[in-house]
């Protein structure tokens, strides 16, 4: 056994994701009674009525959403048409409901849950896929983003991108400070009107592609807020770091950006206060919100992510089940 592997931080991120991963313990979550009530702190519900009512209540307070339909790693296309089903009956409900105007709210993908992985063809079927999301999404008034999955599928989304922005030019994409060929990347899709979400990165990554250090991954951030913020297109910055979320008011500043033309992103239930502060400021603030059957890996990889959410979780389940 590795030496790092004893850390704490470590040893309760590792259970975290083998929690995230136990059939059995998911079942006896899901039956704590309060465990609705806490998961909607971070989840936005199971059903479309669930995430409808969370993004009702998000817009109310001034801030904008992305909606995604958990379900990642599509083993069997039946799965992906179910995922693509699922969209397409939730951007019609959206719009029915008067919240996809603007793109107030607006719906994110990834490609693997629409059949990415699916053998030699799984690129093809997952874009067929997306290209279903992304007329529904016209239909309703409102915009799509593809969410960026680990480096292995970096090429193969961007490719989707070009594709699906043929038709539809505003479909934005994700790139990760953590990886070192997002600078250029920046560069290349910082394109008049083009949406791009910059973010850390989520997955674990090997040092033959990925900063491994934080203050890199910081850095390189930063360099790439600076290009983003610099250039024609429409940046999305994801995070819910203070230091990063300043930085980037003050380039926005300094490029003479609009409020309009740039938008802050974070989870829901990450950092509430801070997001209705952006929204009051004026700022752009759209949330994340992901909904579906599968809530609870997403919820367990939170966790694992930043073991102190794991306190108000426990607290929870503690004090009402
Ligand atoms: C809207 C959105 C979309 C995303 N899409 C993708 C994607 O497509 N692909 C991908 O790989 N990743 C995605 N991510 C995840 C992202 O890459 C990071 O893993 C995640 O956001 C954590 O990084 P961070 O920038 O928030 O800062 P971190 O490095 O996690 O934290 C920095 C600082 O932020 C503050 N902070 C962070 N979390 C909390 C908290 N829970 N409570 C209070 N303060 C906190 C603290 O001050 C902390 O020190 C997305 C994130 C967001 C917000």
């Amino acid at each position: 056994m590795d030496l790092a592997d004893l850390n704490p931080a470590v040893l309760m991120r590792q259970t975290l994701l083998g929690m995230s991963r136990n059939d059995s313990l998911r079942s006896v979550i899901e039956a704590a009674p309060v465990s609705r009530d806490v998961v909607r702190r971070f989840v936005g519900g199971v059903t479309h009525q669930d995430v409808l009512a969370a993004a009702t209540e998000l817009v109310d307070t001034r801030r904008l959403v992305t909606i995604d339909y958990l379900g990642e790693d599509t083993v069997d296309p039946a799965m992906a048409e179910h995922t693509r089903d699922a969209y397409v009956m939730l951007l019609g409900l959206l719009a029915e409901a008067g919240l996809t105007a603007d793109a107030t709210v607006e719906v994110s993908l990834k490609l693997s849950a629409l059949g990415q992985a699916l053998g030699r063809d799984g690129n093809a079927i997952a874009l067929e896929n997306a290209r279903a999301i992304c007329r529904a999404a016209a239909n309703a008034g409102t915009t799509v983003t593809l969410d960026m999955e680990d480096h292995t599928t970096t090429d193969l989304t961007l490719s989707v991108l070009r594709d699906l922005r043929q038709d539809w030019p505003w479909v934005g994409a994700v790139l990760q400070s953590y990886l070192y060929r997002t600078e250029q990347d920046c560069r290349d899709l910082a394109t008049e009107g083009s949406r791009i979400r910059i973010c850390k990165g989520t997955y674990k990554e090997p040092e033959t592609v990925a900063f491994q250090d934080k203050a890199d991954v910081d850095r390189s951030f930063v360099r790439c807020l600076k290009i983003l913020m610099e250039g024609p297109g429409y940046p999305m910055i994801a995070s819910h770091d203070p230091r990063l979320v300043e930085i980037a008011t003050v380039l926005a500043d300094k490029a003479q950006r609009e409020a309009d033309s740039f938008e802050f992103q974070m989870l829901l239930g990450i950092r509430p206060e801070e997001q209705l502060r952006l929204a009051a400021s004026g700022a752009r603030m759209r949330v994340y919100v992901p909904y579906g059957e599968e809530w609870y890996g997403y919820l367990m990889r939170r966790m694992a992510e930043r073991p102190a959410n794991l306190g108000f979780f426990l607290r929870g389940l503690a004090t009402r089940g």
